[in-house]
């Protein structure tokens, strides 16, 4: 049975065990703690620690690869801007449908809250701050605290400075290859933790999932979950048809480990192991183009987290009374896909970037407290799109680069790993 599959079993298995728990266990009980709050949490937590742990280490390793084989061949400026303008240009897009969309169907109109949460800003970061941040002071320091951009920079800097060292940077380049094949088997282990870790997530969350906010947001929750929907099926595979030239089904087949993966762990930085080796080993991108695009879009390509915020927007106005000029419109694309830079790769990072968007257009923040009953699930959704976004642009740069392997993208990945046990 493929990993896949097992992961398939393990998501399905855990729905399963969440609801008929949540169905006939007392939750006060103790077999509800030991279950839920015991063992899920503790497997779900474990699986996270484990991919998490080799985000940093391999994001280094194999960026600085990629970058010194760039710098080596000169084409790093063309991949990063072409990167850029895509990662950018399909934000813009996914904001532009997700206001469209929801100022035709109107999902806050008569809405009325009873007893509302509260929410508390924490305060979101000011473009310039974050455009500053991109830069480490410590490289050291950014690994140790994880700050993905600053760890991009200073690999890519590193990379460049490698490829134009002579045998220094040679002999240097041998070191990291080789950590970088390492690092490869260590995911590779680890993954096959998966089924487990996803039947933990998941039944964790069916357990505890409160259906009745759900039902009173019903409208709002759909709208975004169409609107995912719709970029999923149509901007990204017409991304891949046009400029990738690629079968789009072949592509979401080999997509569904990464997708579920951030589906349960809704954190697209806690996926980037699982989604590097997706697009370098099965959708056939080359190495050097997998280490610079997929970090750089976990970290600041999020079609899926602009897409809640234009439909939070557009809810929280209309709840309020309030009718969005063009102008406002406008800014909301504008602010949302910067905000998309600065938006963490972890748990509800868009509900902080949110609070930014709003404050631009001079809506409540306090609106957030509306919709924090159902983000949960749709966090969980729209980080998979984020991650197969991440992937699309991966495919479409590796294309025009030349830096594309069509044989590996089309053989099926179970050919794919008879073939590597083959040469093993
Ligand atoms: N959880 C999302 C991610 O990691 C970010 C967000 O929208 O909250 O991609």
């Amino acid at each position: 049975m493929s990993l896949t599959v097992k992961i398939l079993l393990g998501m399905a298995a855990g729905l399963a065990a969440g609801v008929l728990l949540k169905a006939v266990v007392d939750p006060g009980g103790d077999l509800y703690q030991v279950l839920v709050n015991g063992v899920f949490d503790a497997g779900g937590q474990l699986f996270i620690r484990s991919l998490t742990l080799l985000v940093v280490p391999l994001v280094l390793v194999s960026l600085v690869c990629g970058a010194a084989g760039l710098g080596a061949s000169g084409h790093m400026g063309a991949l990063g801007v072409k990167t850029l303008v895509l990662y950018l240009t399909t934000t813009a897009v996914a904001i532009t449908l997700a206001l469209v969309i929801a100022l035709l169907v109107g999902p806050g109109k008569g809405v009325h809250m009873g007893e509302m949460q509260t929410y508390e800003s924490a305060p979101a970061p000011s473009i310039k701050d974050t455009l500053i941040d991109i830069v480490p002071k410590n490289p050291v320091a950014s690994m140790a605290e994880g700050k993905m951009l600053q760890i991009i920079t200073f690999a890519l800097l590193l990379g460049i400075a490698i490829s134009r060292a002579g045998e220094h940077g040679v002999r240097l380049r041998r070191w990291f290859e080789d950590a970088n094949e390492v690092l490869m088997v260590l995911i590779n282990l680890l993954v096959r933790l998966a089924p487990l870790g996803v039947f933990c997530l998941i039944a964790k969350l069916f357990s505890t999932l409160g259906w009745e906010e759900i039902r009173k947001l019903i409208e709002y929750f759909f709208t975004v979950a169409a609107v995912l929907l719709l970029h999923v099926s149509v901007v990204y595979p017409s991304l891949l048809v046009l400029l990738g030239r690629v079968h789009p089904m072949m592509f979401f087949r080999k997509m569904r480990e990464p997708m579920i993966v951030a589906f349960s762990t809704s954190s697209s930085g806690a996926t980037i192991p699982v989604t590097m080796r997706t697009v370098e080993q099965r959708l056939g991108v080359s190495n050097n183009v997998t280490s610079f695009v997929v970090p750089l879009g976990a970290t600041i390509n999020m079609d899926g987290t602009a897409i809640m915020q234009g439909v939070a927007t557009v809810f929280i106005a209309q709840f309020y009374g309030i009718d969005l000029t063009f102008v406002q419109c406008v800014t909301v694309i504008l602010t949302a896909t910067l905000a998309s830079i600065g938006t963490a790769a972890v748990p509800s990072a868009g509900l902080v970037m949110l609070a930014m968007v709003l404050t631009q257009v001079g809506l409540p923040v306090e609106g957030i407290a509306l919709i924090i009953g159902v983000d949960r699930l749709l966090d969980m959704m729209r980080t998979a799109v984020n991650v197969s976004g991440d992937a699309t642009v991966a495919v479409v740069v590796a294309r025009s680069e030349g830096q594309f392997d069509e044989t590996v993208f089309n053989t099926r990945t179970e050919d794919l790993l008879a073939d590597a046990s083959e040469t093993r």
